[in-house]
């Protein structure tokens, strides 16, 4: 980042207190992991579920800080320059919205219950075809994260691609008041964190917190094929482009082939080809497209700078191992991205046998049952090869399979990934193409590390 004074910082956080009226030039780095700091920096001691940052402000002296902001009423014992603010994840906030509007970069802001990330890198592979900008690192995209991800801008970016998550109602709505998108996205409204939000309408509700927060001037790109999502269109008070393969959509895909590692479609007179697995990112691709034309791409450029995708890790990215197609979706799991990998296996050409190993998917409250049930009737329906299942609902998963008419000697409900693991070592053949994913608390990527050993 430009270098910041701490006037400015000081006036952009409200903040209450300074240890010291000297004040060193300014700062052009924040860090909010003591770790990490270097000579000048500025760090930000925030409290998170498992650390508080007040308890590394030495730390971060040591490392070199030039001053570290902290919370009035820690009693910090230590000679450095200590802003102190009313609330730091409060006050980190307002310093991030602050940045931001010293920035001209364009602000895209991505929600929704399911692809994020994807759509996020999507977004940002296109314009990146043209333009300068960033994207929001990793899965930034709270509270901690979206400042953090604000912070990332450069003076010369021209766009930068945000995403937005919240777990409760009125989440979204503070952070684009952070952020201030320019242009919002609504990917898909799914049942996830149902523990936390209660309902599938309060999720939906929530995401439609984005289009309010939208300028006039602005636009909103949302999923039509999406009945939740369209319900959303009228909060916003700017233009809504609908995208999708339905016939009401503004920028509709045609002829649309999704097969193995490629997507294919045509938008009005043009072929799309999508180096990607598996037919749910044509709303990504097809948000990209009508983002891009909207600040001036031609289709022969979009087009182009579609064939560069290259998938996040662990969201559907193909590893080879040994003989063996690996499709890596490791990072999460949810009733609708499960159904988006049991439609990749049921549709794989020329593979030998299509395995999904699947973990639960967690968080779905009193549904969970009902939710891994209906897994087990689609996984049965797609016509995949095997299912390996782990975790507390497998033997749900697995014998709900089964009464689907799944051959018994093609399943497996497994306790522990040493069991899997077995299974999958007798399984195994070459030519294999084989699915892995699960919700983030069961880690299923130590199945790809096993495979690995395997290879
Ligand atoms: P999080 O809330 O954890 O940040 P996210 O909304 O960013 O998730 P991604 O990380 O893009 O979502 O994708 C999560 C999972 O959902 C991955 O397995 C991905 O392949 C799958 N996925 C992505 N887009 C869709 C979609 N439109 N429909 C169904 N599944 C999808
Ligand atoms: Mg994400």
């Amino acid at each position: 980042m430009p270098a910041v004074s701490f006037q400015e910082l000081i006036a952009s956080t409200s903040a209450s207190a300074v240890s010291d009226d000297r004040l060193p030039d300014g700062f052009d780095h924040v860090e909010t992991d003591s770790r990490q700091v270097r000579c000048g920096d500025l760090f930000w001691a925030l409290k998170g579920e498992r650390h508080d940052g007040h308890d590394f402000v030495d730390q971060a002296f040591a490392n070199g800080a030039a001053a570290c902001v902290v919370q009035a009423g820690q009693h910090i014992d230590h000679d450095g320059l200590l802003i102190e603010v009313d609330d730091t994840t409060a006050a980190f906030g307002r310093f991030a919205a602050w940045y931001r509007e010293q920035m001209d970069a364009i602000t895209i802001g991505v929600t929704g219950s399911v692809g994020k990330t994807t759509t996020r890198h999507m977004i940002h592979t296109v314009l990146s075809g043209r333009f300068s900008g960033t994207q929001s690192p990793k899965n930034f995209n709270n509270h901690f994260g979206v400042p953090l991800s604000l912070l990332g801008i450069a003076p010369d970016d021209e766009f930068a691609v945000l995403e937005l998550a919240a777990s409760g109602i009125g989440e979204i709505c503070r952070l684009a008041t952070i952020a201030r998108p320019e242009i919002g996205v609504i990917t898909r409204i799914a049942p996830t964190h149902l523990d936390e939000f209660g309902s599938i309408d309060n999720i939906c509700s929530a995401k439609g917190e984005l289009l309010e927060a939208l300028p006039p001037s602005g636009f909103a790109v949302i999923n039509g094929d999406d009945d939740r999502v369209l319900t959303l269109a009228s909060r916003a008070g700017c233009p809504v482009i609908r995208v999708g393969e339905q016939p009401h959509n503004d920028v509709i895909a045609t002829n649309v082939v999704a097969q193995n590692e490629w997507l294919r479609f045509r938008v009005g007179e043009t072929d799309f080809s999508l180096p990607a697995v598996g037919r749910h990112h044509l709303t990504a691709a097809l948000v990209a497209i009508a983002i891009a034309r909207e600040i001036g791409m031609s289709d022969g450029e979009i087009a182009a700078a579609l064939r560069q995708f290259e998938a996040v890790p662990g969201r559907c990215q193909i590893q080879r191992i040994g003989d063996w197609t690996v499709i890596d979706d490791t990072y999460n799991a949810s009733p609708a991205s499960m159904q988006a990998a049991c439609e990749i296996l049921g549709n794989w050409q020329h593979g030998h046998n299509t395995i999904l190993v699947a973990g639960d998917m967690l968080a779905l409250g009193d549904e969970s049952e009902q939710y891994h049930e209906q897994l087990g009737r689609t996984v049965a329906q797609s016509g995949i090869s095997r299912l390996i299942a782990i975790g507390p609902q497998a033997a749900n998963l697995a014998g709900t399979a089964k009464a689907h008419g799944m051959d018994a000697g093609c399943l497996g409900a497994c306790r522990d990934l040493t069991t899997l693991e077995l299974l999958l070592d007798c399984w195994l053949e070459a030519g294999d193409v084989i699915l892995v994913k699960g919700s983030r608390g069961m880690h299923m990527e130590r199945v790809i590390e096993h495979l690995r050993t395997l290879a």
